[in-house]
C-alpha cells in the first residue's frame, strides 16, 4: 500500500479536516516520530508517530481484507475463542509478517463442511456491516443435492420460503445440472442454503461459497489473497 501524506494522514485519523491540517503542518505543529514536518505532502512511514501539538495522533489501521478458500473440516471461529481446527489453523501460520501483526475477524460463517470464500478483515465496523441484516450482501454458493432438481423444485426459492425462523427474502437460483444448484442469497442465517434446498425436497450433500458480494474466489483451497483497496471498495 502507498503510503499517506502527511495532512491525510491527519484528517484520516480524525484529527483535524485536512485544510486545517496543512495549516497546523505549515505552522510547525506537526511531528512525525519527533522531527517537525513542515511539508503536507510529506509522505508517512508505516507505523510512524504523529503529534499534533505534542499530542500523540492515535491513528486507525487501515481496512485490510483476506479472501481465504477454506477447506472442508474447520469451524469458523471467532479469534477470541481457543479452539482447535479452526480456520485460523491454517490461515495464520501462511501470513507474513506485514500481515500477521493484525487480527483477524471472519466476516460471517461458513459450517464446518462447507467449502470456499470466507473474507476476514483487521477492520470490525467492516464484520459489522457487511453481516448486518440490513446490508444484503449476496453470496453465491454451489450445492450440491440429493434427489433431481429442476426448475420448478426450485422456483418457489426465487420468491422466498418460510423456515422456521420466518421467511427467507427471494433468491436467485439457477440449475446447474440436475445434483447442482447456484444459489445467491441476501442474508446469512444459520445453516441457510441447507435449509432452504432442504425446505425444496432438495437436501444438501455439500456446498460451496463462490463469491461475496463482488469478490469472487480466485485462490486454491487452503491459500489466501489480500484485497486491493479498490476490491474492497467496490465489492463489499
Ligand atoms: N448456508 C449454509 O447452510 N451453510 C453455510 O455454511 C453457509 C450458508
Amino acid at each position: 500500500a502507498k503510503p499517506d501524506w502527511l495532512s491525510r494522514a491527519l484528517a484520516r485519523a480524525g484529527v483535524l479536516p485536512q485544510p486545517e491540517a496543512e495549516e497546523a503542518i505549515r505552522e510547525g505543529r506537526v511531528t512525525v516520530n519527533g522531527r517537525q514536518v513542515r511539508q503536507p505532502l510529506a509522505p508517512v512511514p508505516e507505523g510512524a508517530v504523529l503529534r499534533v501539538d505534542g499530542i500523540e495522533v492515535q491513528r486507525e489501521p487501515e481496512t485490510r481484507v483476506l479472501a481465504f478458500n477454506k477447506p472442508a473440516d474447520l469451524l469458523t471461529s471467532t479469534v477470541g475463542q481457543h479452539r482447535t481446527n479452526t480456520v485460523y489453523d491454517v490461515l495464520l501460520p501462511q501470513l507474513p509478517d506485514d500481515l500477521a501483526r493484525y487480527t483477524w475477524h471472519a466476516i460471517g460463517r461458513l459450517d464446518r463442511g462447507t467449502t470456499g470464500l470466507l473474507l476476514f478483515t483487521n477492520d470490525e465496523k467492516l464484520v459489522a456491516h457487511a453481516t448486518s441484516p440490513e446490508t444484503h450482501l449476496p453470496k453465491r454458493y454451489v450445492a450440491t443435492v440429493q434427489g433431481t432438481a429442476d426448475e420448478e423444485k426450485v422456483e418457489p426459492l426465487r420468491k422466498g420460503v418460510t423456515l422456521e425462523d420466518g421467511p427467507t427474502r427471494p433468491a436467485k437460483v439457477h440449475v446447474r445440472d440436475a445434483h447442482t444448484v447456484e444459489v445467491t442469497v441476501t442474508e446469512g442465517r444459520h445453516h441457510q442454503v441447507k435449509r432452504m434446498l432442504g425446505a425444496v425436497g432438495l437436501p444438501v450433500r455439500a456446498l460451496h461459497r463462490e463469491a461475496v458480494g463482488g469478490v469472487e474466489l480466485d485462490v486454491p483451497e487452503s491459500g489466501f489473497r489480500l484485497l486491493t483497496p479498490e476490491e474492497v471498495a467496490q465489492g463489499l
